[in-house]
């Protein structure tokens, strides 16, 4: 989905491959839920009502964002007693293949193999908890209400929302948009990344292009979807189901 860390060059431009930064990206549920409808509505209920990790994402200095490097296998017992607390901030928000607990284990492994592994963390528990930590010196991620930026119809444009996220914690973000499986008119926020200096300090990211964040520029206005935007699916699966 468009969601995925696809737009940074995969390819070392130096072969410098110091970390630079590293990208905590985190996911908005509802627009992550609201365009699965696919065969039917896929994720566990309830969805979550606040902003969620998807993955921490190591970059290269080059700009080269590597992925599956060689480490070692993420097993269950290597998370020992941290995996409800992981999971709090961290979890599939749809299944893979299983139920939570399973669905879980096997996001985790897939940001491991495919991210983590990157990371230079040798340990995957230290990576989890890193990221854990990371989310945690962001606080209570609330926007400033009355400039609109709020959970359901008000729409707002990139721009608003990137200077008011500078204005709370004097760095730039990212953001990802994507579109309502109902609603192709007006881009949903689905991911806001935050980036991080290799000593793990908040720092800028470096503005992406229009055409790579899918939110259609910066002065374009989108939205922030609510559960409501979730029950389209909800009465399309049961008229079918009254059928
Ligand atoms: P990545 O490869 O890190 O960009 O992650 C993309 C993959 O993770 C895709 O298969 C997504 O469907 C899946 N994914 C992303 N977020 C979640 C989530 N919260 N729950 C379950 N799967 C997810």
């Amino acid at each position: 989905m468009g969601s995925e860390a696809s737009e940074l060059p995969r390819r070392p431009l130096n072969g410098d491959d110091e970390i630079g930064n590293f990208f905590l990206t985190l996911q908005w549920p509802f627009s992550y839920c609201n365009v699965h409808l696919r065969d039917k509505f896929t994720c566990f209920r309830p969805v979550p009502g606040d902003f969620k990790i998807h993955g921490l994402w190591p970059v290269y200095r080059n700009g080269f964002w590597p992925i599956n490097c060689p480490a070692r296998e993420l097993e269950e017992q290597m998370l020992k007693n941290k995996k409800e607390d992981i999971a709090m901030e961290w979890q599939a928000l749809e299944p893979r293949g299983g139920g939570r607990d399973y669905s879980n284990l096997k996001f985790w492994k897939h940001e491991w193999e495919k991210h983590g592994s990157c990371s230079k963390m040798e340990e995957p528990l230290s990576y989890f908890l890193k990221a854990i930590e990371l989310k945690k010196k962001l606080k209570d991620l609330k926007f400033d209400e009355n400039a609109g930026i709020k959970p359901g119809g008000t729409r707002f444009t990139p721009k608003k929302l990137i200077e008011i996220i500078e204005k709370n914690y004097k760095v730039k973000v990212n953001l990802r948009c994507n579109f309502n499986y109902a609603d192709k008119t007006v881009p949903q926020l689905i991911e806001i990344r935050f980036c991080f200096n290799p000593k793990f300090d908040l720092s800028s990211c470096k503005p992406i292009t229009a055409d790579k964040c899918g939110c259609g520029g910066e002065e374009k206005e989108i939205l922030l979807p609510d559960e409501t935007s979730l029950l389209l699916e909800k009465t399309e699966r049961d008229e079918k189901d009254e059928l």
